[in-house]
């Protein structure tokens, strides 16, 4: 078990904090070299610090997933630093909840350019290299929201319905070069992204829950390092919904 991904390199964005981070040092506890990528350095460099110091490898990078040709550009420079990409995964995402009379084109550009755009322009920066040496695992990480949409979230439920989209649609472009492409989405996961949610939010939130609790960071990087591993080889174009029963 310790060594499922050894000589394996990830790329996992968002991880500077929160699923991301936890999805990063997961892979790299399972024998993975590991790009960790967020928006600001510090946060970067802190889970790959952590990563080191537990004994894996990991380099740390700064970019807005956002930026097409930054991404393109970094993306050259890992596969220069680490020679080959094998994992990828698109975790990075913001909100910026409104409801849809109030919302204006910025909210929604953001969120859109970051939640589905980025996913595209890393899936753009590692594909080639991916599709030469035949074999690679793209990981999307949705939403229930995408699956089941949120008033106050138009925004972000339409970036998080658009990766899946984009999942199904890559899946199916690339499964003849052995590169499955499939989707997390997870219900509400205890991080600064739901920190932000107003009073009792958790009170109301877990009675919705069959299983009866938040879920935790490990929760995902769980089902992300399955669907990373050899034993997923035969699942691409799927949606793997982790969220404790909430949608069902
Ligand atoms: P956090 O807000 O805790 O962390 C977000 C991470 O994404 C940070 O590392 C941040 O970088 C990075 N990031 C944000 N925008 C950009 C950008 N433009 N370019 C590069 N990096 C960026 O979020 P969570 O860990 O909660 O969420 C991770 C993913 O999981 C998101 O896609 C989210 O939509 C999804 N999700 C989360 C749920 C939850 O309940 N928490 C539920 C369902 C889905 P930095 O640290 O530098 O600021």
């Amino acid at each position: 078990m310790m060594s499922l991904l050894q000589d394996q390199v990830a790329i996992v964005t968002g991880a500077g904090r929160g699923i991301g981070e936890a999805i990063a040092k997961q892979l790299a506890s399972l024998g993975a070299q590991v790009a960790v990528i967020s928006r600001t350095e510090g946060n970067s460099k802190k889970t790959a610090d952590a990563i080191c110091e537990a004994g894996g490898f990991a380099r740390a990078y700064a970019e807005d997933v956002a930026n097409y040709q930054a991404v393109q550009n970094l993306g050259e420079r890992i596969l220069s630093d680490f020679k080959k990409v094998d994992i990828l995964v698109n975790n990075a995402g913001v909100t910026r909840d409104t409801l849809l009379l109030r919302m204006t084109t910025e909210q929604w550009d953001e969120v859109l350019d970051t939640n589905l755009k980025g996913a595209f322009n890393f899936i753009k920066a590692v594909i080639r290299s991916m599709t030469k040496q035949r074999s690679g695992r793209i990981i999307n990480i949705t939403s229930v929201i995408g699956l089941i949409g949120n008033a106050g979230q138009a925004n972000y439920a339409a970036s998080k319905a658009g990766l899946i989209g984009l999942t199904k649609s890559v899946a199916r472009e690339f499964a003849g070069r052995n590169i499955t492409v499939n989707a997390v989405a997870p219900g509400f996961i205890d991080t600064d992204m739901t920190a932000v949610l107003a009073g009792d939010w958790r009170e109301k939130i877990t009675e919705q829950i069959p299983l009866g609790r938040i879920g935790k960071v490990e929760d995902i990087a769980a089902a992300v390092a399955f669907l990373a591993g050899p034993q997923a080889s035969y699942i691409t174009g799927q949606v793997l919904t982790v969220d404790g029963g909430m949608v069902m």
